[in-house]
């Protein structure tokens, strides 16, 4: 089985959501430099704040400072891991190459109009980092996480005007990683516009094949 894997895709995709489900699957620890980014802002930490402008204003953080956080994170990881919005650069990308080896990148494919409407209809739980959709996946009890009971946070860039943006930054940015890693013949496209289930499925015949 594959176990050093990549989440790539738009976001709404759905990289986050499936994660969290192939992570507690197969004991994968997931690295997400998004969720990451949020605590230091939460920390109010210079460093989170540095980044807030940059995600408010649904653009990247910069490389030097989002390839740092990754690598203390990846530190250490010698049984597998699923990196989850990162790379989003081909830099990111040459950083990651240095830092481990990859064995598969999963690319999550979905179009503009599910991408947005997922987005804005999202909520998180800001102490474990459950998501949650109030029309595909609502929690059991009113904006509550199921698991911890934590109040769930509407994201400040999960509103349309920023969505659209941080899209265009996904095609004028990230989207070359998907030949990057096609041509190294590590890539796998995952239909990201079905049901959940479907997608759990195909996530795990693709890293489960020779
Ligand atoms: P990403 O991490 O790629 O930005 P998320 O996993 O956070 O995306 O998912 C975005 C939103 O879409 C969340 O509200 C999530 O609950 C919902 N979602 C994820 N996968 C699906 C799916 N297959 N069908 C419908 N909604 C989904
Ligand atoms: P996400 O949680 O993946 O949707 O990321 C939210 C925001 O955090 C993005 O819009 C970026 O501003 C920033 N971010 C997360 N990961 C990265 C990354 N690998 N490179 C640059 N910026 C990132």
């Amino acid at each position: 089985m594959k176990r050093r894997l990549v989440f790539l895709g738009p976001p709404g995709a759905g990289k986050g959501t499936q994660a969290f489900i192939i992570s507690n699957k197969y004991s994968l620890p997931r690295i997400a430099t998004g969720d990451i980014l949020r605590e230091a802002i939460a920390n109010n930490s210079k460093l989170g704040l540095e980044a807030k402008r940059f995600m408010d204003a649904g653009l990247l953080v910069p490389d030097e400072i989002v390839n740092q956080l990754l690598k203390e994170r990846l530190h250490g990881e010698k049984n597998g891991f699923i990196v989850d919005g990162y790379p989003r650069t081909i830099e990111q990308a040459h950083f990651l190459d240095s830092a481990t080896k990859i064995d598969m990148v999963l690319y999550f494919d979905a179009p503009e109009d599910i991408l947005v409407r997922r987005i804005i209809n999202r909520r998180i739980c800001p102490v474990c980092n459950a998501v949650y959709n109030l029309t595909e996946s609502p929690p059991l009890r009113d904006e509550k996480c199921d698991r911890d009971g934590a109040q769930l946070v509407h994201r400040t860039d999960d509103v349309e005007e920023v969505a659209r943006i941080r899209i265009r930054t996904f095609w004028e940015k990230t989207a070359r990683l998907v030949d990057y890693y096609f041509e190294r013949g590590i890539l796998a496209k995952i239909a990201a516009d079905r049901p959940m289930e479907r997608v759990t499925q195909e996530i795990v015949e693709a890293i489960n094949a020779d």
